[in-house]
């Protein structure tokens, strides 16, 4: 085969987001290729069913059972080899970091990480310094490409046809080779805020400088009858809760209106937010990438216009 092999990630039987954003990116890339695509799952991808794709590779093995990056990138090398694609694709989780960059060296190869779009060549973009750049990468010299994509940069729709069928994949490997102890999986603490429901959420970020200002903000969202959400420094701090966080390792939210108070607008936070119907953006800083997906932007600072304008909401309101 030429082509793109997708790998994706389960957990307990289940493809996440990220796996089917990957795979569209697959479908997008095979288009500009050619080779086709398949799909491949490590262990338990039997009852998995995958449509888009030619086939779907279930690589299974008693040694794969609980996840290890040297037990991955035994048996993914054994089926890159097999299935000789020209691309390979992953979904930017923390799995995929762990393994990936060590299954590209043993082709050796680098892996193009968190590439957030694909153009003619293929060209892939990643982000850098935050989002303030785009830059393009492209593969030379021989041999398989690696890359991995961010989460939110394709869209994950249902593909319509026929799932694809599944041929199980069985590499060899003894427990000599595998030098990791797995530990206990990390579990995701419980959601109890659903912020993909609101209709308008005022979200903070680091712009804030202190806990002790997060009021300036909340009373806004009070006035507007908001949910607050923050950018992931604000939740890492603790001055919110955790499931308030926005962006890729957070929620995904899609509000009829955003406004994000001192947040710069990096890609993780982007990706959780830009299916947002209407973006307001305050920031002091005028190139800050937050902009570039907002409807309206407020250059200033924000412990002046946040306060200016909970008081012309409350007087609108009265
Ligand atoms: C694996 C990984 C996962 C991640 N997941 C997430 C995630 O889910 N969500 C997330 O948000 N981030 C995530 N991040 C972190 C992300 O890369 C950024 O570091 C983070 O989003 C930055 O938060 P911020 O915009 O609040 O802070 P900063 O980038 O520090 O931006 C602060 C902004 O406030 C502005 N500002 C400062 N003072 C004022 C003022 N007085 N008035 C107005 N504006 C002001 C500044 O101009 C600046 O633009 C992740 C990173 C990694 C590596």
């Amino acid at each position: 085969m030429s082509g793109v092999l997708v790998v994706m990630e389960q957990r307990a039987g289940v493809l996440n987001r990220m796996s089917l954003e990957a795979l569209a990116a697959g479908q997008q890339l095979a288009a500009k290729v050619g080779g086709g695509c398949v799909a491949a799952v490590v262990s338990e991808a039997g009852g998995l069913k995958v449509a888009g794709v030619e086939k779907v590779y279930s690589v299974e093995h008693a040694l794969l059972k609980d996840y290890t990056s040297d037990g991955y990138v035994d048996a993914l090398e054994q089926l890159v080899k097999k299935v000789q694609p020209s691309y390979v694709l992953f979904p930017h989780t923390y799995q995929v970091r762990d393994f990936a960059p060590a299954l590209a060296t043993r082709f050796m190869q680098v892996l193009i990480s968190d590439a957030t779009a694909i153009h003619d060549g293929p060209v892939f973009v990643r982000q850098l310094l935050q989002g303030k750049l785009n830059a393009d990468y492209k593969q030379t010299g021989d041999g398989p490409c690696f890359v991995s994509v961010q989460a939110g940069s394709f869209r994950a729709d249902a593909e319509a046809g026929a799932d694809a069928a599944v041929e199980v994949f069985t590499p060899e490997l003894n427990a000599g080779m595998i030098r990791n102890k797995p530990g206990e999986p990390f579990r995701e603490s419980a959601q109890t805020v659903d912020l993909s429901a609101a209709p308008v959420i005022v979200s903070v970020g680091r712009g804030i400088g202190e806990e002790s200002n997060i009021s300036i903000v909340e009373e806004l969202a009070t006035a507007l009858g908001a949910e607050m959400a923050a950018s992931r420094p604000i939740c890492d701090n603790g001055w919110l809760p955790m499931e308030r966080q926005v962006g890729s390792s957070g929620q995904t939210v899609s509000p009829k209106l955003y406004l994000a108070v001192g947040i710069s607008g990096a890609i993780q936070h982007l990706v959780g937010m830009k299916g947002s119907k209407a973006v307001i953006a305050i920031n002091k800083d005028e190139n800050a990438p937050i902009f570039e997906v907002a409807d309206y932007g407020v250059v200033g600072d924000l412990f002046e216009i946040v306060p200016a304008l909970t008081k012309a909401v409350l007087a609108a309101k009265s």
